[in-house]
């Protein structure tokens, strides 16, 4: 699974690695929920293993939203057309208040694996042991 496998950018998203190295980690637990309510406490700020330095620039931050944001449509279409599909006769607004929740649900994942994928947008893997 060359997809997987170390190297790909795949690798450090779904496996909470540093973009750098894919040694140390990004986030200090794997746990989601746990990142987003000790976020100023559990954000790592540079990589334990060759020392980058997470916020590549002031603000940087910021655009991990937008990535946020196209994963809260991805998930919004399939909850409408997974609702559409199997309750055909659903009242409109029971409709988008499983979708909210459906959102609202997601939102610990989706707020750990948006700033993954954004950071690996700018970052490139280099397999070195010599940091
Ligand atoms: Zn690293």
């Amino acid at each position: 699974m060359r997809l997987l496998s170390k190297g790909s950018k795949m690798y450090s998203v779904l496996f909470n690695k540093c973009p750098k190295c894919h040694i140390g980690k990004f986030w200090a637990t794997n746990n989601p929920i746990k990142n987003m309510l000790l976020n100023s406490k559990n954000t790592c700020q540079k990589c334990e293993y060759c020392s980058l330095d997470y916020e590549l620039e002031i603000g940087f931050w910021y655009g991990s939203m937008y990535v946020s944001y196209a994963i809260s449509v991805a998930v919004m279409v399939v909850f409408w057309t997974l609702t559409s599909l199997f309750f055909p006769l659903i009242n409109i607004f029971n409709e988008i208040l499983i979708i909210v929740l459906a959102i609202l649900l997601a939102s610990p994942i989706n707020y750990h694996i948006s700033r993954l994928i954004w950071i690996n947008f700018f970052v490139k893997y280099i397999p070195n042991d010599t940091y």
